[in-house]
């Protein structure tokens, strides 16, 4: 089968790979889309290292074999979603239920001798627990918004938002739109600041009760208009640096909770005043990655007819077309390029 590898940063190359025998807990499934999310434009465009390298961890495919001893109810012809989530299942905190932060969960080689989640490939296998099933009615393309989906259900689940909550989020990006969609379906009255004017037209769009240019207006003004004085009771960090984050906590209302989503820079440390914790009971907090049970939770967002998941997957490419995928990626007017293999 063609798997496509980063040998260096700025390349990308279909080679052809031969997969390892399948073991008994584990599923081959035939890839039909994946999705070009940050993390594989960092190893593109530089900024992440360790090459060779094998991206795609956005998958949606069709099951071709199931091992023996795979749990779950699935047979050759199931659509599904993959997330390598290398588990072990055993360690402290996956026995404490926070899975996502398992101490054992190293790098993968999907592609042998290659790192990397390595879903830019003609086929996948993957352990039974990483495989989920998904409605039949999803098209493969929407299929791969399962992962961000799953991240940032872990995100709302944390910042324990509310119906009729104001929640701030900054940066209109992909990430933003999928916090903006999940917070008004959680019942939020939501405010979106982003820089850019062709994002914010997309956020009004995409159900944006308000947005807010933090360059060019007053954000805290806005804010503090916006919900008679209060502040937010959640903020979503998904991008801009420190300065947005700084922004974010001083957009809080009493007993408000900021959640960092997004990553940040060397140079993203901010000040902290502890009266804020002690006098506004305000709480700072972030996340990482998803757990099973918001990947299980996506796999169903993923059906929901309320959500506009679609407009989330601006242009498909065939799988020779990658490349142009990952530069099509960098594109203010795209949130989501998928690699469709049938294409
Ligand atoms: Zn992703
Ligand atoms: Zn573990």
């Amino acid at each position: 089968m063609r798997a496509a590898i980063m040998p260096e940063a700025g390349k990308i190359e279909l080679i052809d790979v031969t997969l390892p025998d399948m073991m008994e807990d584990e599923v081959l499934v035939d890839v039909k889309a994946v999705g070009i999310c940050t993390f594989e434009q960092g190893f593109y465009y530089g900024k992440s290292g360790g090459f060779p390298f094998a991206g795609g961890h956005e998958i949606c495919g069709v099951v071709e074999k199931v091992g023996s001893s795979v749990a779950q109810d699935l047979k050759p012809g199931d659509k599904v979603i993959v997330l390598s989530l290398t588990r072990c299942g055993e360690c402290y905190y996956c026995r404490k239920g926070y899975d996502n932060q398992c101490e054992n969960a190293k790098d993968v080689q999907k592609i042998p001798g290659v790192d990397g989640p390595g879903g830019f490939a003609e086929k996948f296998i993957a352990k039974g627990y990483e495989v989920f099933k998904i409605d039949e009615s999803v098209p493969f393309e929407r299929g791969i918004l399962a992962e961000p989906l799953a991240c940032v259900t872990h995100s709302m689940n944390v910042s324990g938002i509310n119906t009729g909550d104001y929640a701030l989020i900054c940066g209109g990006g992909a990430m933003g739109i999928i916090h903006l969609l999940l917070a008004k379906q959680r019942g939020a009255k939501v405010i979106v600041s982003e820089p850019t004017k062709e994002r914010r037209e997309k956020a009004f769009e995409f159900g944006a009760d308000y947005v807010v240019d933090p360059i060019n207006e007053d954000l805290q003004a806005e804010i503090m208009k916006i919900t008679d004085g209060r502040g937010v009771e959640k903020a979503f960090f998904t991008a801009g640096g420190k300065v947005a984050i700084e922004g974010a906590v001083q957009a809080l209302a009493i007993r408000g909770t900021l959640v960092i989503y997004g990553g940040t820079g060397a140079n993203d440390e901010f000040m902290v005043n502890p009266k804020w914790f002690h006098y506004k009971e305000i709480t700072i907090t972030g996340v990482t990655k998803h757990t099973k049970e918001t990947i299980r939770v996506a796999a169903e967002l993923l059906s929901l007819k309320e959500l506009p998941l679609d407009h989330l997957i601006t242009s498909t490419f065939s799988f020779e077309e990658i490349e142009a995928a990952l530069i099509e990626a960098r594109q203010i007017s795209s949130y989501r390029p998928v690699v469709l293999m049938d294409k």
